[in-house]
């Protein structure tokens, strides 16, 4: 396939007059396509921006269906809606569930994803990438539990994490703690670091103790802000944590509900763009009317894209998606496109390791592309270098 006319995004995070080829589902170099092969697709982009396809690695649901649901149609259906809207490789969250029935989850997810694996090539390019898994408890603290069902919440424990690892073969990439929850968070931080990225997570911790949880080796914040003490002058609290913590990754909610546009504007020039993930955290009303929904066993009102529990009014996920969070940050919130897409992209596919195959548009990597016209309207998605 070759997509012409378009604006490129680059490795460097410029847009550049170009165009894309891809051959195989993977990106090629401009001269191995510049014989054209017959019948080859050839996309007019029309000026289009062309960015790589998105990577949300923190959502719970859409279109009906959450991750929790602990099946593989589940899995399948929220993995084509992505796709359809230019997120082209996805991990998705757990909630707080006892621990047998995350095990449970974590098996089912390792079992799709070795099926995707084994699927033909057409079949497998309508589907989100499923390349991550992002546990946000048990480990966290009834304090701070949002959304999350607190019968469930557990201290942290290596044994029971190692067992999270192994049914999921691999695909959890994320740990939630909430270290003041646990006494001993730091040796279960330091014994697990290696295995996976740990994560602050719905946690009252104060800003000594996150130092401590960051020195031991955790690099990772759950959607800064939300579910976390507030930033004050005197007790900086988590976020102050991960601002002197240059090694540190902050999800974001950008939903326009969740966090205020100044304070976003503020974060990025406190901690860096480099160090920004936008995220959707959606539940499985995004993409559905309003109504009434479930989180995690929980009931969830959801009007517009603010759902909250029916019990007590608190925030319960988003139910919006990646695309339109992306595009939230730029029209409402002064971030430059270039700078978003970066967000979007590169930076959750290093987070998740996974930078070789996913996040640029690079001769090598999967051809998975998002074209958007001057309004940031999605006009075509490509994955695998089929057209959607
Ligand atoms: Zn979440």
């Amino acid at each position: 396939m070759i997509i012409k006319n378009v604006k490129v995004y680059t490795e460097d995070e410029t847009f550049v007059d170009g165009e894309i080829a891809i051959r195989g589902g993977i990106f090629v170099e401009q001269e191995e396509a510049r014989e054209k092969l017959e019948d080859e697709e050839v996309i007019d982009g029309e000026g289009c921006y062309a960015i790589p396809g998105l990577i949300d690695l923190h959502f719970h649901g859409c279109k009906g269906y959450d991750f929790c649901d602990g099946t593989k149609e589940a899995i399948a259906e929220i993995a084509k809606y992505e796709a359809s809207i230019g997120v082209t490789a996805i991990s998705p969250a757990t909630m707080t569930l006892p621990v047998e029935e995350l095990e449970r989850i974590l098996s089912v997810a390792a079992e799709y994803k070795k099926d995707a694996a084994a699927e033909e090539a057409a079949a497998a390019a309508k589907k989100a990438d499923l390349i991550g898994v992002n546990m946000e408890g048990p480990f966290i603290s009834e304090k701070k539990k949002g959304a999350q069902d607190e019968r469930n919440i557990i201290t942290c424990d290596a044994s029971i994490c190692q067992r999270f690892l192994d049914a999921s073969e691999g695909l959890v990439k994320f740990v939630g703690v909430a270290p003041e929850h646990s006494e001993n968070a730091v040796e279960f931080i330091q014994k697990m670091k290696d295995k996976v990225n740990i994560s602050l997570a719905h946690t009252n911790s104060d800003y000594d103790t996150a130092m401590e949880a960051f020195a031991a080796g955790a690099n990772h914040a759950v959607h800064l802000y939300n579910a976390m003490p507030a930033f004050t002058h005197r007790e900086p609290g988590v976020v102050g944590a991960v601002s002197d913590n240059a090694h540190v990754n902050a999800e974001l909610i950008c939903d326009g509900v969740h966090i205020h546009p100044s304070v976003v504007r503020a974060t990025f020039k406190m901690l860096g763009a480099d160090r920004m993930i936008l995220i959707s955290d959606s539940m499985r009303a995004t993409g559905m009317p309003d109504g009434q929904y479930t989180l995690g066993g929980l009931d969830v009102n959801v009007v517009g894209n603010r759902a909250t529990l029916v019990s007590n009014g608190a925030l319960a996920g988003s139910a919006t998606n990646l695309l339109d969070c992306m595009r939230t940050v730029v029209k409402k919130m002064g971030i430059p496109l270039e700078t978003a897409v970066a967000c979007a992209t590169k930076h959750p596919a290093k987070s998740l390791g996974e930078y070789e195959k996913y996040g640029s548009i690079t001769p090598g990597k999967k051809g998975n592309v998002v074209l958007l016209d001057g309004e940031l309207n999605l006009k075509a998605v490509v994955k695998d270098g089929v057209r959607l």
